[in-house]
């Protein structure tokens, strides 16, 4: 049986809701009548599209234990079933459950932003704390005004550590996110050219990362990356706040949690760090000198939240990368396999470069070849050409063999290298499918990777269909 997650007085006395119908307690939270679950409390917000009221009788009649509304639509949705209606909007209504929530954790909360790694940081995170107390942390990238009150709004009743990933497109989206929050400890892992159409310049995202402090808890460590050209800028902004504490993180001399060595194959990295001085050596079991960077934070984390750093390291051998973010998959027959490596669920220049530095790094034994599969990025404005183009540099240090590109900025990439490593280059990623899965041979090693929104997955599906 689901454990309880909330019973009605808890959701009437967090929210000032009227309860309309009974039924048992409430076992999960769901915006997404695709997804609901038996028991959960469906929160009918309205997108700019779509209103969740439209959605509430699909949700009850698909097992959902309760729909919160708003009051002014309650009348008309009573006959479908259990009800808790709001004075307000609903997402002020899940809000402030999240606020209720947020209070469970009895140990430290962490949030996590950053232009990359966020996910990586909070899943590694994950992995390590929940062997050592109940671990409550964000599924996927669930990081935005509705992603993050509704992770807040699932924390069981017996969590220790909360660990919340908290994203951003634009400056001030951050404040009110870090507020629900409250964390304890504030990482950011990463400055770097995402997002970009909407700033000015790298300054200000760092600036707008930097908003996560505005909701810090008084005397709070904040964890910053101290390799980055922003890292003074961040130091600022965080001795400006409530955080009590700054750690840093990096390869830098200086650095509290420090990578002495990162040797790093295409399957794992074996790391020694110097955390304040102490020597621990570990092994994590998914590859790239990127991971390996973003595990000093998580050691970092655990640190400052008083938890085993020994034992958080051993754990890191367990560390596998996730669906479309550097999963590894061996397709082919026995006989003649190739390695696919999916990275498709997202790209910018830095994860590209990341990506393709691991792509050189894979064994082919002397047989295979490397072959980068690429996407356009998006949402970097006006430098999005020049960012393109300056992927050959890393494409060419990385004894890629052949490219297949997709996607009109990726000309700008294509234009740039020589001629005989360019294997196609089409419009859409539905357009290099034929020529990839013709080329791809025994021992090859692909790396598909590009921005969510040039659909590089659908070349991960026809490898996967076809060989
Ligand atoms: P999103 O904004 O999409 O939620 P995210 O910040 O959660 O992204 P991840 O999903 O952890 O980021 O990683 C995104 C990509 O960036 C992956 O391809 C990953 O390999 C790469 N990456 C992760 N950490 C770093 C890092 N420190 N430096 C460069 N690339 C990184
Ligand atoms: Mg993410």
């Amino acid at each position: 049986m689901t454990s309880s997650l909330w019973t009605a007085d808890e959701i009437i006395a967090a929210t000032g809701a009227q309860c309309f119908g009974d039924g048992n307690d409430i076992t999960g939270t769901s915006i997404d009548t695709r997804t609901i679950q038996n028991g959960d409390l469906f929160f009918a917000l309205a997108g700019d599209a779509r209103d969740g009221h439209d959605f509430v009788v699909n949700a009850l009649a698909n097992g959902a234990g309760a729909a919160m509304v708003s009051l002014s639509r309650a009348e008309g949705l009573k006959s479908a079933g259990r009800l808790f209606a709001v004075p307000g909007d609903v997402l002020e209504g899940m809000q402030k459950l999240a606020v209720a929530a947020r209070n469970r954790a009895k140990g430290p909360v962490i949030a996590v932003t950053g232009s990359v790694g966020k996910t990586g940081t909070k899943e590694a995170l994950k992995l390590v704390l929940s062997r050592q107390a109940p671990t409550h942390a964000s599924v996927a990238s669930y990081n935005n005004h509705w992603g993050v009150p509704l992770t807040l709004t699932r924390a069981p009743r017996d969590t220790f550590y909360g660990i919340y990933e908290i994203g951003m497109n634009h400056a001030l989206e951050i404040v009110p996110l870090t507020k629900l929050v409250r964390p304890n400890i504030a990482i950011i892992t990463t400055v770097a050219p995402v997002h970009l159409e909407f700033f000015k310049s790298i300054a200000d995202i760092a600036d707008a990362k930097a908003e996560i402090f505005e909701g810090i808890e008084a005397g709070g460590t904040v964890i910053l990356p101290m390799d980055s050209p922003y890292f003074e800028r961040l130091k600022m902004h965080a001795s400006a706040s409530r955080a009590g504490r700054i750690l840093s993180f990096g390869e830098g001399e200086k650095a509290d949690i420090r990578a002495i060595r990162i040797d790093t194959t295409s399957e794992y990295s074996d790391v020694v760090v110097s955390v304040f001085g102490r020597e621990i050596s570990y092994r994590i079991g998914s590859p790239g000198k990127h991971v390996a960077l973003n595990s000093l934070a998580v050691l970092a984390a655990v640190f400052a939240a008083s938890g085993n750093v020994d034992d958080a390291a051993d754990a890191l051998i367990d560390l596998v990368p996730p669906a479309g973010r550097g999963e590894r998959l061996i397709l082919g027959s026995e006989k003649a396999p190739f390695l696919l490596v999916d990275e498709s669920y997202n790209a910018n220049p830095a994860s590209m470069r990341a990506a393709l530095a691991n792509l050189g790094m894979v064994d082919l034994s002397g047989k295979g070849r490397r072959i980068a599969v690429l996407g356009a990025m998006g949402e970097l404005g006006p430098q999005g050409p020049e960012l393109h183009k300056e992927l050959a540099q890393s494409i060419i240090e990385s004894g890629v063999n052949l490219v297949f590109a997709a996607g009109s900025l990726m000309k700008n990439l294509v234009d740039a290298l020589p001629e005989n490593i360019v294997a196609a280059y089409a419009e859409s990623s539905e357009g290099l499918i034929e020529s990839l899965n013709a080329t791809v041979q025994a021992h090859d090693a692909v790396m598909v990777k590009g921005s969510l929104s040039s659909k590089m997955g659908l070349i991960v599906s026809s490898l996967k269909e076809r060989h």
